[in-house]
């Protein structure tokens, strides 16, 4: 019974399969790096708007100090005056006194009034702050769950290259040597695998355009590599 396929071809078979293994582990080695800064800037902007948030709290608390030294200082300033009522004999400066303590007494009102507005501003500040907090800490632990996983990847992978590479070199040597040369000539010119396809339905495998009835009579002889006449893959008989 005839073989099915070139026997020659079988082993470049072998060979594009360790090749395609090699290059997979090359090409996640190369995106993973990306991987991982699309994970730490998501972080580092997850950190910032969490510290533009703390610190917009920390304003409206300064601002509130501010306003309770503004009341303390317009307080000390109605006992001065007060002090002042003592001291003088005209009524009308006496008066005068009077309408300064009636205006400073209800800038104290009116201070006092914009202090409680701001500490339930800061209340309700608080409280979504904390609720933000929480949400941004679990989409950190998140991102850095993923940035743990992909450099288990990466450290996987490149613990498996070298053996990759030697599988590659190890199916080389088992190539027939014209064929091989026919291979290289196409992984040089081709970005990826695959290099050799099977002839299905008239059509290469590999670029699925149409081979002409020259080329796939050629690839029964079983005799020499065959390649596309459109894509320059080897292409090979299967049945
Ligand atoms: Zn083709």
């Amino acid at each position: 019974m005839m073989q099915s396929v070139d026997p020659e071809i079988e082993q470049l078979l072998i060979l594009q399969d360790r090749d395609s293994r090699l290059y997979n582990i090359e090409q996640s080695l190369k995106t993973i790096p990306l991987e991982l800064a699309k994970y730490q800037a998501k972080i580092a902007e997850e950190e910032a708007a969490i510290a533009a948030a703390h610190k917009e709290l920390q304003q409206l608390e300064v601002r509130r100090k501010d306003l309770d030294n503004d009341v303390k200082s317009a307080e000390e300033q109605i006992v001065k005056y007060k002090n002042q009522q003592l001291q003088v004999k005209k009524n009308d400066e006496y008066q005068a006194l009077t309408h300064e303590i009636e205006l400073t007494e209800n800038k104290v009102n009116e201070l006092e009034e914009a202090e409680i507005g701001l500490m339930l501003e800061i209340d309700e500040g608080n409280e979504q702050f904390a609720k933000a907090k929480a949400e941004s800490d679990e989409r950190l632990q998140l991102f850095r769950d993923e940035i743990e996983t992909l450099q288990d990847r990466e450290q996987t992978l490149k613990g498996e290259i070298e053996a990759a590479k030697a599988d590659v070199a190890k199916e080389m040597s088992a190539c027939n040597a014209r064929y091989l040369q026919s291979y290289e000539r196409v992984k040089r010119r081709r970005p990826k695998p695959p290099f050799v396809s099977a002839i299905e339905d008239h059509k290469c495998g590999g670029c699925h355009l149409k081979v002409s009835s020259e080329t796939e009579s050629a690839t029964r002889q079983k005799s020499e590599p065959v390649h596309c006449e459109n894509c320059g893959r080897i292409v090979y008989w299967e049945l």
